[in-house]
């Protein structure tokens, strides 16, 4: 869980008094620290006194050497310190203005505010609480060559394989860069291209640490007007290459993530933030934790593919996929081997995919692909090529895994859920035939 604790955000220099005192030692005790409220003790009970009570004694006609426990003061509630912040979002609503912290012993920790929460339950808090190796790890994408690489060859390799940066290293440790910019130039000036890298990388190079957060690493581009930049591991190897762009959506959809996983809490906190227009979710395309196409986007591209077969009448079809006893691969080796083992699945995926194929994470260990010109019967060999190659996985302690598949194909004039909803069935009848095989909808 990466949202912090209440105790994390509490402010913890508070002035209390014990309810035994006068208003007017409750004043004094406030003035002299210059607080604009203080809160009152009674047990295990919590009020305020603050400076809109002060002013108000001034007209009214309280004497000032009133105990607090005769005074009506305003009740202010209690949440324990070990709590998450998700769970103080009941008290979200603009009655409260303050919430006592308190420690096991109900004894008082600290105090938060209304503010405190909302700005603490949003991506910028991701920012900060992120290191870059968490997203790194998440198997990005990077380039690297030896500085004595010559560049024509090089060139080939970011042509068919479409990257357009290259990390030029030496024993490891980040050196130089070389980007389609440097190509641009060598090309109009026509330098020869069959020379080594080091001749023409940009160089000396900046790099971060890994353990620099997200939000450093954003203010570390911003004030270098970097696009991008090298990421190095304590000792100064190269760990990564990560572009602002990327920063930004890998929060985004980090923060749109966990919104889902604790939609039940979030229930509420969502429906303020879609009042203000906050639509985070539409920013993300992509899944966090694998990088494939998320279910927003998948929607976005099916429509636009539904589009053009229903104009050139050609076929399309998708396939659900979902893994066998993952439960089990969760429960006997971790959350953490089983989200490698889902990194690993995605990456078969592409490499087994076309380009025109999309495929996406459909929920926790299901995906789903659109096969945008093929019929049923090319999208069934399509599901068997990907069935054989998921049992060639190899995934880091857990050794193989299965899936089952279902086809469908998408009919004209009909919904995007109907064709899930065909797949679906034809999935379902695949696990109850003992998984690891492929249905379609002809076999439902
Ligand atoms: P089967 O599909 O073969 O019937 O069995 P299963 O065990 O895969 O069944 P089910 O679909 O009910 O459970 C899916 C499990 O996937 C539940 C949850 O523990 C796990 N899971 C879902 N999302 C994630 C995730 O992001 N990471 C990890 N590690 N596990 C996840
Ligand atoms: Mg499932
Ligand atoms: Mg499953």
């Amino acid at each position: 869980m990466k949202f912090p604790n209440i105790g994390d955000i509490a402010t913890k220099e508070v002035v209390s008094i014990d309810i035994k005192h006068t208003f007017e030692d409750a004043i004094a005790k406030m003035l002299k620290g210059e607080h604009r409220n203080i809160i009152v003790v009674d047990n295990d009970r919590y009020f305020v006194v603050g400076i809109i009570d002060i002013l108000n004694l001034k007209t009214s006609k309280i004497d000032i050497k009133t105990p607090l426990k005769d005074i009506q003061l305003v009740n202010v509630p209690t949440i324990n310190k070990n709590q998450n912040i998700l769970e103080a979002i009941d008290y979200l609503n603009n009655s409260i203005e303050y919430i006592c912290v308190i420690n096991d012993d109900s004894t008082l920790y600290g105090l938060i505010t209304h503010t405190d929460i909302t700005e603490n339950i949003d991506p910028d808090t991701l920012m900060d609480n992120y290191r870059l190796e968490d997203f790194l790890k998440l198997g990005r994408r990077m380039k690297w060559v030896k500085k004595d690489a010559k560049i024509l060859s090089l060139l080939e390799d970011m042509v068919s394989n479409l990257y357009d940066n290259v990390v030029v290293v030496e024993d490891l440790i980040p050196i130089g860069i070389f980007t389609t910019k440097d190509i641009m130039r060598l090309v109009k000036n026509d330098i020869d291209l069959d020379v080594e890298i080091e001749k023409h990388m940009s160089s000396p190079v900046q790099s971060i640490k890994k353990t620099f957060s997200i939000r450093e690493a954003l203010t570390f581009l911003k004030e270098r007007q970097f696009k991008r930049v090298i990421v190095v591991d304590d000792d100064g190897t190269l760990s990564g290459i990560i572009s602002q762009k990327e920063l930004i959506t890998l929060t985004y959809s980090k923060w749109s993530s966990l919104m889902k996983e604790y939609q039940e809490e979030l229930r509420d906190i969502n429906k303020k933030l879609q009042t203000k227009n906050i639509e985070y979710e539409n920013l993300a395309s992509t899944d966090a934790l694998t990088g494939l196409y998320n279910r927003h986007k998948f929607t976005q591209l099916y429509l636009s593919s539904y589009a053009s077969m229903v104009q050139r009448h050609n076929k399309m079809s998708v396939i659900l996929i979902d893994i066998d006893h993952f439960k089990k691969v969760n429960d006997i080796f971790g959350h953490n081997v089983g989200d490698k083992a889902l990194v690993e699945v995605s990456k078969m995926l592409l490499l087994v995919l076309r380009g025109v194929d999309i495929v996406c994470r459909w929920g926790g260990e299901e995906f789903i692909i659109l096969l945008p010109t093929a019929d049923l019967e090319g999208a069934i060999s399509i599901a068997n090529k990907i069935q054989k190659s998921i049992r060639e996985v190899k995934i880091d302690k857990v050794g193989t895994i299965t899936a089952s598949f279902g086809v469908s194909e998408v009919r004209e004039g009909e919904e995007m859920q109907d064709a899930i909803n065909r797949a679906d069935k034809a999935l379902y009848i695949a696990k109850k035939s003992g998984r690891d095989s492929v249905r379609s909808e002809s076999d439902i």
